[in-house]
């Protein structure tokens, strides 16, 4: 027997919940995705698929973090079930695919075993996490965090958005403040099908990938403050201008990288560049930059933030600034089980489909179970460049379902 999703039904999911915070883009005139953490909207999301959950005759808790798992019984309900989950809050400018593409894939593969009468040994559970995006409360992966234990349940209620409101305060007001306990027992493996969110499989005319891991990343601000002053009447080299010291950064970033000394796959990214007073006619006095980098060697990772400090501590004395850099974020580097990563590879094999291995560019909640259970992903390819975080991101029906189907067969195949 060969087990299949239904694609038109996953597909009518993935678009009756992308229509719950759906607006119209005004630079594009598509149809995007607005759903952020622990707003009514994500309140709609999350009671839809709450209730398709439960239409699947799946047990249904939610968590002390929001968390929403569903289980189908195994045979033999004393062993550790095999998790399948992914998010659907999204970005304020999200798509239909992200997050949701891996909640809504497991349960149609659910609804496969159903349908072909297939009880496996260990439970499945599927699950989506709070908070995932981070866009709200500044904290990416929070829900997956605090199941797994890099978060404290307490820190996480804590964290406020802009407008002063907790993470708790606003889960009890979308009544999804559940009273399950939020930590997970060891699963007995933990699968995520997910969108790419790059160009590479598309690219490379591959149908699908197995994830290896996920990179390290490192933000950081600097904040550089050097003096203002009138373009027109200040000689160059009387000038402090730290608008200039945020371009020789950047110029420098990508040196490194050409350079080759920190691996072919580092990755460095300017995305936040802030002059002040930000006229055409007066030298930037204060400037705030961000700096993004990804690397999926911890060492190399470690070196190149150390010649970035180097660098930019030898520029503030040369130019007379004054620079300050805050860490934002760091996660190191994580590498996906071999394991699973053969059990989903084997399943592809055998179906004929064309993929290869691939290390994750962005984080995901399946970082935070790898600390508990074997690991792994599947990547299914997107359209327009793999362009996701946007309106235009895009899939295709086949290739969604082709990662559902694989992800399905993966699930049964840990689970026996
Ligand atoms: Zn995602």
């Amino acid at each position: 027997m060969t087990l299949a999703v239904d694609p038109a039904r996953l597909w009518n999911r993935l678009h009756d919940l992308a229509a719950i915070g759906a607006y119209r883009d005004e630079h594009t005139g598509l149809m995007g995705v607005n759903r952020l953490a622990l707003t009514d909207t994500d309140a709609a999301g999350r009671a839809l698929v709450k209730r398709w959950f439960e239409e699947a005759g799946l047990a249904v808790r939610v968590d002390r973090i929001g968390n929403v798992y569903a289980r189908r019984r195994g045979l033999d309900e004393s062993l550790a079930p095999v998790v399948a989950g992914s998010h659907i809050d999204s970005v304020p400018t999200g798509g239909a695919f992200d997050g949701c593409l891996g909640v809504l894939g497991a349960l149609e593969g659910v609804r496969a075993l159903d349908d072909a009468g297939v009880v496996t040994r260990r439970p499945i559970e599927l699950g989506f996490f709070t908070d995932e995006e981070g866009c709200r409360f500044g904290t990416d992966m929070l829900g997956s965090a605090v199941a797994c234990g890099r978060i404290p349940l307490e820190v996480a209620w804590a964290l406020r958005d802009r407008d002063g409101k907790t993470v708790k305060e606003e889960l009890a007001r979308i009544g999804f403040l559940g009273d399950a306990e939020e930590r997970v027992a060891a699963p007995h493996a933990y699968v995520e099908l997910h969108i790419e969110q790059g160009p590479v499989l598309a690219a490379e005319g591959f149908e699908l990938g197995v994830v290896t891991g996920v990179q390290a990343i490192s933000w950081q601000e600097l904040t550089i403050v050097g003096k203002s002053a009138h373009a027109g009447t200040t000689p160059m080299h009387l000038r402090r201008d730290a608008g200039f010291a945020a371009a020789r950064i950047h110029l420098h970033l990508h040196e490194m990288i050409e350079s080759g000394r920190y691996g072919a796959d580092m990755r460095a990214t300017m995305g936040r560049i802030e002059p002040a007073p930000n006229r055409i006619n007066v030298v930037p006095g204060r400037t705030v930059c961000t700096v993004d980098l990804r690397n999926p060697d911890d060492h190399a990772m470690a070196a190149a933030e150390r010649e970035l400090a180097a660098f930019v501590r030898a520029l503030g004395d040369e130019l007379q600034l004054a620079i300050e850099t805050r860490q934002t974020a760091r996660t190191a580097s994580i590498a996906f089980s071999g394991d699973v990563q053969e059990v989903i590879a084997r399943h592809m094999r055998e179906a004929g489909v064309h993929h290869r291995r691939i290390q994750s560019g962005a984080g995901h909640d399946a970082q935070e179970f790898a600390a508990k259970c074997p690991t792994a992903m599947i990547f299914v390819p997107g359209e327009y460049d793999g362009i996701s975080h946007n309106p235009r991101e895009y899939s295709t029906l086949e290739a969604c379902a082709r990662g559902a189907t694989t992800l399905l067969r993966t699930m049964v195949t840990l689970a026996s």
